[in-house]
């Protein structure tokens, strides 16, 4: 989580209500986390309307921080601008199916290309071709070639001396012959828009007919993407968006602003340099990485769905009162294990995954039945006050379970971990966590 937010968030804590002061105070961190993201700032600017005006109101569910709340609507309300998953690639009703690679130079096209020629060829069974059609720059063909080359792909190509139009047309004749379905050209870029080149695409457009036309963007590229994907949607009304080089330490905002800018979705993310680095788009990753946030929303998420309410209030009351005991420890760990191991779930709080100690309050599923077992040994006198379980009674219960008796100490260990832990949570401090594991 950015600093800022986390601060933000921190401020908020053990308020009953959103207020409009509070969305105020959570949005100006937003928008900055967003401008830092390289989000276009007419895109920040109307995002942050639209959350700020459906926050105010809200009311505040019980398993949640009214910060929490309003970083839950912020994520919302991004996943939903950035499209759903759509990383499905249209087909022709006769094959092939032609696909166009556009963008500037160095956006990283032609490796998309082999990138996605891979991707049809091992996830969709396809049997694709490429289409080596930059003439322009030096090395372009036998750049896709070697391509090719490594992935056991052909790659049609016809000089430099044939116009691009033309070695589309050729390319995808050869293509019927070969009964290939699916052809994927790679098209010539420049650094910046030019008039000679979206001409040279038009033309290729109208004669190749394309099922998708992928317009391929460096992530780095930051607020110039808005520009970039504005000319290209104009001139060529693109189906999808490529993003690439996310290996990279950008935040991403690039997404947010092409998809909000053209309206058209953002299909795959470049992970890297390799021909298998292409990954489906994720939009509430994305969301969370334009955010700075971890996955601290998908724990929210999480807790939210998966923690009965009513039983987190009597807990939260409980801890409050410091009378939790091992029968809410048993439900505590039926929860848990509904929401996943614990161990995962710590790992999804920033900060948290490092943590020492982490390991020693690890909770197996597979152990949560003989720790079961030990709580059922136990008195009812002793599951209400564990303070009383003195070495001699802890024998007892070992005996009766058919436990060892050091897993027995070990799991009222396990317990009054559990007990802090929860109390921390109940406090809505995620921070001091670190702190209980004695960093
Ligand atoms: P084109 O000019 O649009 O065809 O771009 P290229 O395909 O030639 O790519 C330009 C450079 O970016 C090459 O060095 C690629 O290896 C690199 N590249 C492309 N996609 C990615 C990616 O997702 N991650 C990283 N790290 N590098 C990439
Ligand atoms: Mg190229």
């Amino acid at each position: 989580l950015s600093e800022r937010l986390q601060a933000a968030m921190n401020k908020m804590r053990r308020k009953g209500k959103i207020s409009e002061a509070d969305v105020k105070e959570m949005m100006r961190e937003v928008r900055l986390a967003l401008l830092e993201a390289d989000v276009n700032f007419k895109v920040v600017k109307e995002f942050v309307k639209t959350v700020s005006e459906r926050s105010i109101g809200e009311e505040v569910l019980e398993s949640l921080s009214p910060s929490q709340q309003v970083i839950k609507i912020v994520n919302e309300e991004l996943t939903a601008l950035m499209g759903g998953e759509q990383s499905t690639i249209q087909t022709a009703p006769k094959s092939p199916t032609v696909i166009m690679m556009v963008g500037l130079q160095g956006a990283g096209k032609t490796t998309t290309a082999g990138k996605l020629a891979n991707y049809l060829r091992k996830n969709q069974n396809r049997r694709p071709m490429l289409v080596a059609a930059d003439i322009y720059r030096p090395a372009a063909i036998q750049q896709l070639e070697t391509i090719g080359e490594q992935l056991d792909i052909p790659v049609f190509s016809m000089g430099n001396q044939v116009s691009p139009v033309e070695i589309a047309q050729k390319g995808i004749e050869k293509a019927k012959e070969e009964h290939r379905d699916f052809v994927i050209i790679d098209t010539a870029g420049r650094l910046h828009i030019d008039e000679t080149l979206m001409t040279e695409l038009t033309d290729i457009k109208a004669l190749a007919n394309p099922t998708e036309i992928f317009l391929v963007v460096d992530a780095m590229t930051g607020q110039d993407a808005v520009n970039v994907a504005e000319s290209f949607n104009e001139q060529l009304d693109i189906t999808g968006v490529i993003l690439t080089k996310l290996d990279g330490d950008t935040r991403g905002g690039a997404a947010l602003s092409i998809r909000s800018v053209t309206g058209k979705p953002i299909k795959f993310t470049g992970q890297g340099e390799k021909l298998d680095a292409l990954e489906p788009f994720y939009p509430e990753r994305m969301a969370s990485r334009i955010l700075g946030m971890g996955d601290m929303l998908t724990l929210i998420e999480k807790a939210q769905l998966d923690f009965d309410e009513q039983k987190a209030e009597e807990m939260t009351k409980k801890l409050k009162e410091n009378s939790f005991d091992f029968n809410d420890f048993i439900d505590q760990m039926d929860q848990l294990n509904n929401m996943g191991p614990l161990e995962d779930i710590l790992k999804m709080i920033p900060g948290m995954s490092n943590a020492p100690g982490l390991d020693q309050i690890k909770i197996d599923p597979k152990d949560t039945a003989r720790m079961k077992a030990v709580v059922l040994s136990m008195t009812p006198q002793e599951r209400e006050n564990p303070d009383i379980l003195s070495q001699s009674r802890r024998r007892r219960i070992a005996r009766g379970s058919g436990r060892p008796i050091a897993e027995v100490n070990r799991m009222i260990k396990q317990f009054n971990e559990s007990k802090k832990m929860m109390n921390q949570m109940s406090k809505g401090n995620f921070n001091g966590m670190d702190n209980m594991f004695g960093s």
